[in-house]
């Protein structure tokens, strides 16, 4: 994967992130469209948007924006995550193969870089944030995308994410298994668990935990803990200590 720097001279708030806490993914919603034309409209609209990075139809990366300065992509979470919009060929938002593999390569590598667990909360969409159709392949049907009702082609790619990091399925489970000295284990009783940025609801939502699992905790302020993956902070009160 070759990344090619075509930094904005518009569009780019040229403000350095206090933190990186997930990678945030999206699609362009516009078919056919390279990753060098959107680039160019971000650089030339009169609207506040713009992306870290585009990944192109033939599996060309434009940096838009340095990973650490913010982008105008993901509303209320642009001050904490990095920014990856991705081209598709057709209406169903569908992912050519190319275009995926980089996806999967750019999105791993960007994971390395800020510590964080694509299976845990340390990648999102565009529809986590604002419940938007973004980006439509991993969004399910029912939500007006083009992914299965148990989110089989998300599910797929934070799998394949992981991988592409050299976890694969030990992944699923290192938050528990690493060190438990350095904290306590607690598994996730409710079906849906926030991970947000801080101790509170009054921080953003950075992710989920939907898989009902065991994970470490490392800091703990009230009900909230902090999660030793890196991934932010859950409500204690939907876990139980193991
Ligand atoms: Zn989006």
């Amino acid at each position: 994967m070759q990344i090619q720097n075509a930094y904005l001279t518009h569009n780019r708030p040229r403000t350095i992130r206090k933190q990186t806490t997930a990678i945030a993914v999206h699609w362009v919603a516009n078919p056919g469209s390279s990753a060098m034309a959107n680039r160019n409209y971000f650089n030339s609209t009169s609207r506040s948007v713009s992306s870290n990075y585009i990944v192109g139809l033939q599996g060309e990366v434009i940096c838009c924006i340095p990973d650490e300065e913010m982008s105008w992509c993901t509303n209320a979470a642009n001050s904490y995550t990095v920014s990856i919009e991705t081209c598709h060929p057709d209406w169903t938002g569908a992912f050519g193969s190319k275009t995926y593999a980089s996806l999967v390569e750019l999105t791993a590598q960007l994971c390395r870089k800020y510590g964080l667990h694509p299976q845990h909360g340390g990648v999102i969409r565009h529809y986590d944030v604002t419940g938007k159709v973004c980006p439509k392949w991993f969004v399910p049907a029912s939500k007006g995308g083009s992914d299965t009702a148990d989110g089989a082609h998300w599910q797929q790619f934070l799998r394949d994410v992981a991988n592409a990091m050299g976890n694969g399925n030990a992944a699923a489970s290192a938050p528990a298994a690493a060190a438990p000295a350095a904290g306590y284990r607690v598994k996730v009783t409710a079906d849906a668990l926030h991970i947000r940025s801080g101790n509170g609801t009054s921080y953003p939502v950075v992710g989920c935990i939907r898989d009902k699992g065991v994970y470490t905790i490392v800091e703990t302020k009230g009900d909230w803990g902090r999660l030793k993956s890196g991934a932010g902070w859950i409500c204690l009160r939907y876990c139980r200590k193991v």
